[in-house]
């Protein structure tokens, strides 16, 4: 009987890492039933996978933002001569 409730119900361990693979789209129809029912009654793995979704969202946003940075040649010269500069500026822990 433990083994049958094994097979229909995800532990929350495993609710939370199948809810980012479902973020992915990478969940059978199976597991995607299985979570949806642990959600029904799991208020901390449906708080997660709220919070998770958000996160994913605001990545995601941030991520097309970068893409669309774009630096001259004159400009990545600049910040590399800076960043030299700047690591030989730290001073040794040994100080
Ligand atoms: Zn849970």
């Amino acid at each position: 009987m433990e083994n049958l409730f094994h097979k229909l119900f995800f532990t929350c361990e495993e609710a939370t890492m199948k809810a980012e693979m479902n973020e992915q789209k990478a969940l059978s129809g199976l597991d995607q039933m299985r979570l949806w029912m642990h959600m029904q009654w799991c208020a901390l793995c449906t708080l997660f996978s709220k919070q998770n979704k958000k996160l994913n969202s605001i990545l995601s946003h941030n991520h097309q933002h970068l893409k669309e940075v774009k630096v001259d040649d004159k400009t990545k010269l600049k910040w590399k001569s800076a960043l030299e500069t700047a690591s030989t500026d730290v001073p040794s822990k040994n100080n």
